[in-house]
């Protein structure tokens, strides 16, 4: 339930003086449905309104002044402004209005009035100063209206920034004091104000300074936010591990297994097998990530822990986000179960009647000990004899309820994501906060690096050549175009005539797939090409993770720049797979920012995807929101990545501490806590997001 302090902010907008039934929608649309979502929104700038004489007036400035009205000069036609003379000791100054309403200017400014006029001047020359349509125009009585630093607040069609303005002002007015929910030697040793006093501020500015990320007001904020997402994260992780589980042991199956494979874990691998076999062994629920490059291994350790689960009488449902890698996985972990007795199947959307039901019929019996497959799996009639652990390859491909639809298939069922999404580091606590993570940073022996280069788009020609060439000699490659417009039809012309010329060039073995194509259509050319039926691959949409070609050599990316390094990362991942030599070329379109320059030239000096993802997060400087949320950064109102980041690491030991302590949040600072929960609405609705 939500403490009663917080009803004032959650009153809809339409509570504020102003907001009727015009206003409402657009306010909605800028910063939410209620008071709160106005009171967080964030001035971008800031104008400064300088107080001064006519005779120190300077042109295109912002400027405060004292004048009287001297008179009035009317339009001779309706198009032309009004205008208005006015003027202090030091000379005068003439106001300009447009519109109809000049008629009423005269009423509400009678001449000899006295007026506090404030906004841009104008030098006209000849016809002296200039100020058109002030900002301000009020009674001296009224100066205080004026801010002498003003926020500017985003606007939108219809609702300008000083309305804006004037709603946040009284949203901060309906803000009450509330207890502290941080730890009083904390706020000391940070200077942090109180969270009242941190708004004020924010709205409130003495300058361009205080709109700074590291100003202790925005500091504070985002501490509030990062730590209400954490607490939110650590009680769910809490709360799992109060579940009892099935305590499974390692098992000399899963040896057995390890020994038949013709290559030794890596260290990473081995580190991360341990990890899994530490959680399962614990009798709490495992909720583990196993993060790595595609090709790192994290299937073959995942397959150890299904032998363990099958030694131990129960069963495992790997779910993979598309057919295509769902039987990739078959195709890795089948053999080597069966060979030691473990049986496997697999199920997509594509088993129908007979021998689905048959498939069926093994894993309700038990006879079979691991399915392997897509959506398929959590379907209602598909039910398990004992599953004891659901295992997600790239969990954020999956909506929360279709994990946990998997899930119920069976009780306190461990949960074992993995993840090809390279993350920073420093970013990990707020994507994965409530999930124990394991990284295989380590590559198993005997890849050849992908030798990468960049080359302007008007060599593309050159490149198309060397393709032939390559292609004629038997090689495979992947021809990736970005979406790069709005528009995705005109994105899927420039692909579809990127194919047509490779056709013309290469010859029929060039194949599409696109955004706009069924899953199974995608999947159908996606296989044609794996089977090697077709030797280059042109793609609109990223290449589906994971997918495994190993006779894939060649990576062309076009108009590389627009591309997430961490993405590129990724995609280059395709290749280089097999002992052969591999090339990836980005192509950009000329000429390349020193940031861009800087960014695809990280590429070219190393192949480790979390450098990669961290220093990409350094080179965008948390400007690209896009970017960030492909990475699953959560959509935060004060926290910035980069700025923040000491933060992030300090809010998630903060919470695993009052957790720990206070797992109820029944202590004074646990209530007041609550509190700041429910302002932020991280709870644990929201934390699911990011779970399984
Ligand atoms: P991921 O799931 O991380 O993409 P996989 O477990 O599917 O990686 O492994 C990719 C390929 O590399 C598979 O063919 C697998 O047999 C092989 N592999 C895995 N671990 C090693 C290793 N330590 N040494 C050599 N090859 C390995
Ligand atoms: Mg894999």
């Amino acid at each position: 339930m939500r403490p009663e302090i917080l009803f004032p902010l959650f009153a809809p907008v339409t509570s504020l003086k102003g907001v009727g039934p015009r206003v409402a929608p657009l306010l909605e649309k800028l910063a939410g449905p209620v008071v709160r979502d106005v009171l967080f929104l964030k001035p971008h700038t800031v104008i400064r309104r300088t107080p001064a004489t006519i005779s120190t007036a300077l042109d295109g400035e912002v400027m405060t002044f004292e004048v009287t009205v001297e008179s009035f000069q009317k339009p001779r036609v309706h198009t032309q402004p009004w205008r208005m003379r006015v003027f202090d000791q030091t000379g005068f100054m003439t106001l300009v209005f447009f519109g109809s309403f000049g008629s009423q200017l005269e009423q509400r400014h009678p001449v000899n009035s006295q007026r506090i006029i404030s906004g841009k001047v104008e030098n006209q020359g000849s016809f002296g100063w200039q100020m058109v349509h002030p900002d301000y125009m009020v009674e001296p009585g009224k100066a205080g209206d004026i801010p002498e630093v003003e926020p500017v607040y985003p606007a939108t069609a219809g609702l300008p920034p000083r309305t804006v303005r004037k709603f946040v002002v009284e949203a901060l007015s309906r803000a009450p004091e509330m207890p502290e929910w941080q730890d009083r030697a904390w706020l000391e040793r940070e200077r942090f104000p109180s969270w009242r006093e941190a708004l004020e501020r924010l709205h409130g500015p003495q300058g361009e300074a205080d709109l700074g990320l590291q100003s202790p007001h925005a500091r504070r904020l985002a501490f509030d936010e990062l730590l209400a997402h954490q607490l939110a994260m650590a009680q769910r992780k809490a709360e799992r591990r109060r579940e009892p589980a099935a305590r499974i042991g390692p098992s000399e199956l899963a040896e057995k297994i390890r020994a038949d494979l013709p290559f030794a874990f890596t260290g990473a691998q081995e580190r991360a097998l341990t990890d899994i076999r530490r959680d399962l062994g614990a009798g709490e629920r495992m909720s583990r990530l196993v993060q790595g490059d595609v090709g790192s291994g994290k299937t073959v350790v995942a397959m150890c822990a299904m032998a363990d689960v099958a030694a131990a009488g129960g069963q495992t449902a790997l779910m993979a986000p598309t057919e295509i890698l769902a039987r990739q996985h078959y195709e890795t972990i089948a053999a080597p179960l069966a060979a030691h007795g473990v049986g496997v199947i697999l199920l997509t959307g594509r088993d129908k009647g007979a021998a689905r039901a048959e498939k069926l019929r093994a894993l309700a019996s038990g006879a079979v000990q691991v399915a392997v497959g897509t959506h398929a799996l959590f379907q209602d009639d598909v039910a398990f004899h004992r599953l004891e652990m659901a295992v997600v390859d790239e969990q954020h491909r999956f909506g929360v309820a279709e994990r946990q639809r998997l899930q119920a298939k069976g009780e306190a069922v461990h949960f074992l994501a993995m993840s090809a999404t390279p993350i920073p580091r420093t970013l990990e606590l707020t994507v994965y906060g409530d999930l124990d993570v394991s990284r295989i940073d380590e590559k198993p022996p005997g890849r050849t690096p992908v030798a990468t280069r960049a080359m302007p788009m008007p060599r593309v020609a050159e490149v198309e050549t060397r393709l032939r060439e390559a292609v004629a000699s038997g090689a495979q490659a992947f021809w990736i175009c970005p979406l790069v417009s709005e528009s995705e039809v005109s994105d899927l012309k420039a692909a579809e005539k990127r194919a047509g010329e490779l056709k013309s060039t290469i010859g029929p073995s060039v194949g599409l797939v696109h955004g706009k194509m069924t899953p199974a259509a995608k999947d159908a050319v996606m296989a044609e090409f794996a089977e090697g039926r077709l030797s280059v691959l042109v793609a609109t949409t990223v290449v589906e993770v994971g997918v495994n070609v190993p006779n894939a050599t060649i990576m062309v990316i076009e108009q590389a720049e627009r591309f997430g390094l961490a993405q590129l990362h990724q995609l280059r991942g395709r290749v280089g797979r097999g002992r052969r030599e591999s090339a990836c070329v980005l192509l950009y379109d000329p000429p390349l920012s020193e940031t861009a320059q800087k960014r695809l030239d990280i590429l070219r000096r190393t192949d480790d995807g979390f450098l990669i993802a961290e220093t990409d997060l350094e080179l965008r400087g948390g400007g690209d929101a896009l970017g960030l949320r492909q990475s699953g950064f959560p959509d935060y109102v004060f926290t910035d990545p980069i700025a923040h980041r000491d933060l992030i690491a300090a809010a998630g030991d903060d919470a695993r501490l009052i957790i720990g302590r206070d797992p109820e949040l029944a202590s004074e600072r646990g209530l007041a806590l609550r509190v700041l929960q429910e302002l932020f609405d991280w709870k644990a609705g929201m934390a699911l997001k990011d779970a399984g």
